[in-house]
């Protein structure tokens, strides 16, 4: 998502500003569920237009036992594609360039700045904004990465089957280890659906996943790699950064990434505005790291909160669903958790449902 978020700021400040992607057609093929909750879309400017499909009032978390919980977040299903050529006129009419179907290969240090060589040319430049997904040629570049893990993930786009219209679905099942199936109904007699997972083979479970909830006819399947706590020596160095999934920033329980590598892609474009102002260049860098820190979206925990959701076992989930039994989070309050779970001698749970009230009233604010 080679975004003009990025660029306007720069613009403004005569940088000339050359985007490379290897896709040959902006926002296709679609790698992505499409979802975002409707406060980030508000947070990235972007909650009116033709790119969102369909809103929601939230989503009900299924237990292996199919008992859910409700969680009253208002949700958006986009057309990625639209949204994405929203973002590239966008960067267009700011003067941005575009080099489509072009691979960035290898990159070199040159006259204090960098040349790109790519599948078609060479590119010097000065500052380098690298958003170019979770397997970074930029990130490598720069060493930037300690540590990456990932998940898998698949998307199609599906004749509706589901009957729950108001509410996406996720799904949660030791089927899916370390993520959860989906179902995003559309209101255009179409469904997302798909399987998030780590350590299975991605289409065979894609499979069962279809099969289970009975799609039968499928339009468009495809899928790709989601970052899972990507541990960052630094998101900055030597005028390059690294912004969305390159810079790990996709959420360890959600694995939302759509709003992080918006504001992300903003804020590079906005430090390397102030880059091009000669006095300010030596601190700027550091700021860039410092802001993203500071961001709603930004995990300092991601492993533990991972932790907490993907650890848990079915029969333990299974308990969390029972209590809930199709009641909204806000409708439970931790005292009856508690005592509903000793009385089930659950303890090991306890501390999971109260981090889990936290952390979804806290999710809930963006
Ligand atoms: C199946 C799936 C479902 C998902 N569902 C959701 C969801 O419902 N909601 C949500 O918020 N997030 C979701 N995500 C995560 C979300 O898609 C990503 O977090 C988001 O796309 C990150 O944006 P990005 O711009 O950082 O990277 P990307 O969208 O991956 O964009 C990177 C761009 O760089 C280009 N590129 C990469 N390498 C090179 C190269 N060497 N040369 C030239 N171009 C290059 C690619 O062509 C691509 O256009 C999903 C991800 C997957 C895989």
């Amino acid at each position: 998502m080679q975004v003009p978020r990025q660029q306007r700021p720069l613009q403004k400040k005569g940088a000339r500003v050359l985007v490379i992607d290897r896709k040959k057609k902006i926002g296709f093929p679609v790698q992505c569920g499409e979802t975002v909750t409707l406060n980030s879309l508000k947070a990235m400017g972007m909650d009116k237009g033709g790119w969102i499909r369909t809103t929601l009032k939230g989503y009900r978390m299924l237990m292996p036992n199919n008992k859910y919980i409700f969680i009253d977040e208002g949700m958006a299903i986009l057309s990625r594609e639209i949204f994405e050529n929203e973002l590239y006129e966008r960067a267009k009419s700011s003067g941005a360039i575009y080099h489509l179907n072009e691979y960035a290969i290898n990159i070199k240090k040159k006259d204090g700045g960098y040349r790109i060589f790519t599948s078609k040319d060479r590119v010097d430049a000065k500052y380098i904004i690298g958003a170019d997904g979770p397997v970074s040629l930029i990130g490598n570049f720069m060493q930037a990465y300690e540590k990456r893990d990932f998940v898998v993930a698949s998307i199609n786009y599906a004749e509706s089957r589901s009957g729950y219209r108001d509410y996406e679905s996720i799904i949660f099942s030791s089927k899916y280890p370390d993520g959860y199936g989906y179902i995003f109904p559309r209101n255009d007699g179409e469904d997302n659906v798909g399987v998030v997972l780590k350590g299975k083979n991605l289409s065979a479970s894609n499979k069962e996943f279809l099969k289970r909830y009975k799609y039968k006819k499928i339009y468009f399947t495809s899928g790709g790699l989601i970052p899972l706590n990507f541990k960052m020596r630094y998101y900055s160095k030597e005028g390059i950064m690294l912004c969305g999934d390159a810079a790990g920033l996709t959420s360890s329980v959600s694995y939302g990434g759509i709003y992080p590598a918006v504001v992300s892609g903003r804020l590079a474009g906005q430090v390397g505005a102030e880059m091009m102002d000669e006095k300010k260049k030596k601190d700027v860098f550091k700021r860039y790291d410092r802001i993203l820190r500071k961001q709603p979206f930004f995990q300092k925990n991601g492993e533990k909160n991972h932790e907490m959701v993907y650890s848990m076992k079915d029969r333990q989930m299974n308990l969390i669903g029972e209590l809930a039994n199709g009641r909204s989070f806000r409708e439970i309050s931790i005292k009856e958790a508690t005592i509903y779970l000793i009385r089930k001698r659950a303890f090991g749970i306890l501390p999971r449902m109260i981090w889990m009230y936290r952390y979804t009233n806290k999710m809930t604010k963006y």
